[in-house]
């Protein structure tokens, strides 16, 4: 049922980015809270919007949504989402990793401290009241859910995630795939703060070496971290990245995998 056999190589993947694409649902509860914990963005309330209005939203605010997924890429942890959006308002020039974490220590901790409860307050309300159209803004990448069964049958599967464990699991339900991995192998951000403590705990919880693991995730900081463990690194080119990412992994030897390449990366293996 599981289909994890003892002797299949590891498949490891991150979640947002290269499952699922959840960047709408963090785009709401950054316009729902942000102006709530930060005095200088409360003039957003006004015209936040809600589950019900936020595909119109992105529309009408697409000079403010495409800007935000430009910095996107630097986040990590959801209150990166209120640096981003104070970030987006002062018109701040981001184009580096470096860039990124000097404006985050601009923002009061205090404030990203209370963004990040009322984050995840936020999500689980809004998944428990309006599950169906919570669920809509967080769909898995298209071909995703036929993929993984698919690979399923080569390798064994785990997630290493800086999101939490809840949500993951509750998609991964919804999908029709949590079976595919199990609670155990699905590590989120309490299991470390880098990726390679991830990869670290998933290879024990495997018994399995690190070159018999490979690991996709969007973040090329993140897939740097976990350079020289012997684990193959791929970055997923549909996730939250651009070419300078991209560009820059290549420069590291990682190569970045298209969505249409992911079900037959079992085949590759063999
Ligand atoms: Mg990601």
């Amino acid at each position: 049922m599981t289909g994890n056999g003892k002797n299949k190589p590891v498949l490891t993947f991150d979640f947002d980015g290269v499952l699922c694409d959840s960047l709408l649902e963090a785009y709401l509860l950054t316009w729902k809270l942000a102006g709530r914990v930060d005095p200088e963005l409360a003039h957003q309330l006004d015209e936040a919007p809600t589950l019900d209005t936020i595909h119109a939203f992105r529309e009408s605010h697409r000079g403010h949504y495409e800007t935000f997924e430009r910095i996107v890429p630097f986040g990590n942890r959801c209150e990166d989402f209120l640096v981003i959006q104070q970030a987006v308002q002062q018109a701040a020039v981001i184009g580096s990793q470096a860039e990124f974490d000097s404006f985050k220590l601009t923002v009061d901790k205090q404030l990203q401290d209370s963004f990040h409860e009322l984050f995840y307050k936020l999500r689980y309300e809004l998944a428990a009241s309006r599950r169906e159209q919570w669920l809509e803004l967080n769909s898995a990448y298209p071909g995703v859910r036929r993929a993984i069964p698919r690979l399923a049958q080569t390798f064994r599967l785990g997630v290493a995630t800086s999101k939490d464990r809840e949500t993951v699991v509750a998609l991964l339900r919804s999908w029709g795939l949590f079976e595919l991995f199990g609670e155990r192998l699905v590590l989120d951000k309490r299991a470390g703060a880098s990726k390679r403590a991830h990869l670290s705990a998933l290879r024990q919880r495997f018994g399995c070496r690190f070159e018999e693991m490979t690991f996709i995730d969007d973040k090329v900081s993140h897939l740097l971290e976990c350079a020289g463990l012997g684990v193959r690194l791929l970055m997923s080119g549909w996730g939250y990245n651009g070419p300078r990412q991209r560009a820059q992994a290549a420069e590291h030897g990682i190569k970045t995998l298209e969505l249409k390449e992911l079900a037959a990366l079992g085949s590759a293996q063999n």
